[in-house]
């Protein structure tokens, strides 16, 4: 038991739980699996008689948990896609989202979690990308644009760092982003640059983990990474890192920006020739973007803008949005239950009869785009760069 992991009011707020049981009906993970016992109600519930210690424990009886009842209540937490639902949900204002990173932490301390959270963590320290990649290759996707420039957007200096993640830097369906991305801000003619293979892993993924320490040498590099190219502000087409920088990161006097305010943002300044295009589109709102940044109208701005591009929402959408599944390094834990989350949600996706699904993260086009054509289905994937670009009048 480790509580100094813990704020006091997280403490408190174990005792705060009514039982009301709203967490678990909001839990996709619950809704796919099926199993209370990936709820937020179970988790608290367990670790509260886990944590009674002293005369607590001599009242109110019961034995602490052995090794292996930590490992079994471990599964439960990491089957978790970190989507803040349950805190979205929960009447009594818990902040559940904040209490399972927590927990995972404690888990990782006492050395009960799954076997996979150690490759993460090995990937990390050894490439400095989630995929155990070769950091050279980082920004390889460069060489794929239809007029790759000079300096394959890696400047000495410049205004705005475009910062691409793990996932858009090395996996080849979501590395469509940075390529559309890039030639977005090329064509407004923004002073932008990458870090190349200076830019490591956000530190997210460690966080999920349960290992802040790790994360911590990730950010100080980053951070003197940006500083280097004497840049004032940053940009994501990643929420998890946009967020990670934003919560987790010193501040440094820089200005983040989540890639769809920064689109919004051009577009508003007429710095984007457009043509048209007919299109249905629907939104779905990523959980790091949505319910944890609170970034809803930017997107539907930019998708709005498009000539001949319609929107129609989800019937769940903004605060209320289905998690597709990709979050909180699930897909590594348990792919099936991933895989199930993501079928619940494209199933609600097909039913606005939308021709595609625009999404502002690359883990959420991983998620669907697999889903869709692991089930030959008739449905296009597209993050809300790729959308800009192709109504690029260039
Ligand atoms: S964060 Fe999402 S998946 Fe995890 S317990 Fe809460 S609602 Fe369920
Ligand atoms: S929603 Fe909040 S109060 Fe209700 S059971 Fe879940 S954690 Fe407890």
């Amino acid at each position: 038991m480790n509580n100094r992991l813990y704020s006091k009011g997280q403490l408190l707020s174990l005792e705060a739980c009514t039982g009301c049981a709203a967490c678990a009906e909001a839990c996709p993970a619950v809704a796919a699996s099926g199993d209370g016992r990936l709820s937020g109600f179970y988790r608290l519930d367990w670790r509260r008689r886990a944590g009674r210690a002293g005369w607590l424990r001599r009242l109110l009886g019961g034995r602490p948990p052995d090794g292996e009842e930590w490992r079994a209540f471990s599964e439960t937490v990491f089957r978790c896609t970190l989507c803040g639902n349950c805190a979205e949900v929960c009447p009594a204002g818990i902040g559940l989202k904040d209490l399972w990173l927590n927990l995972r932490q404690e888990l990782v301390e006492q050395g009960a979690y799954p076997a996979k959270v150690d490759m993460i963590r090995e990937h990390l320290a050894q490439s400095r990308n989630v995929f155990g990649e070769d950091q050279e290759e980082r920004a390889e996707w460069v060489e794929d644009l239809d007029e790759p420039p000079d300096d394959l957007f890696v400047k000495e200096r410049a205004e705005v760092v475009y910062f691409t993640g793990c996932v858009a830097s090395f996996f080849p369906l979501a590395q469509q982003i940075p390529i559309a991305l890039a030639e977005v801000l090329r064509a407004a003619g923004v002073d932008f640059t990458l870090l190349g293979e200076d830019e490591w892993c956000c530190g997210f993924p460690l966080l999920g983990a349960g290992n802040l320490p790790a994360a911590r040498e990730m950010m100080e590099h980053n951070l003197a990474a940006v500083k280097a190219k004497g840049s004032r502000q940053v940009v994501f087409a990643c929420p998890s890192c946009y967020m990670m920088w934003r919560e987790h990161y010193p501040e440094a006097g820089l200005r983040l920006s989540h890639a769809t305010q920064f689109l919004d943002g051009l577009l508003s300044q007429g710095r984007l020739p457009l043509k048209e295009r007919k299109l249905t589109v629907t939104y779905h709102d990523p959980c790091d973007l949505g319910r944890a940044a609170r970034i809803f109208e930017e997107p539907r701005r930019v998708i709005r803008a498009l000539p001949g591009v319609e929107l129609k929402d989800l019937a769940d959408n903004r605060e209320h949005c289905l998690c597709c599944g990709g979050g909180g390094n699930l897909e590594m834990i348990d792919q099936p239950l991933n895989a199930e989350i993501a079928r619940r949600k494209v199933e609600q996706v097909l039913a606005t009869g939308a021709e595609a699904v625009v999404s502002g993260c690359q883990q959420c086009l991983r998620t669907m785009a697999t889903h869709a054509r692991r089930n030959k289905l008739p449905l296009k994937v597209m993050d809300v760069a790729q959308l800009v670009r192709a109504s690029l009048d260039i």
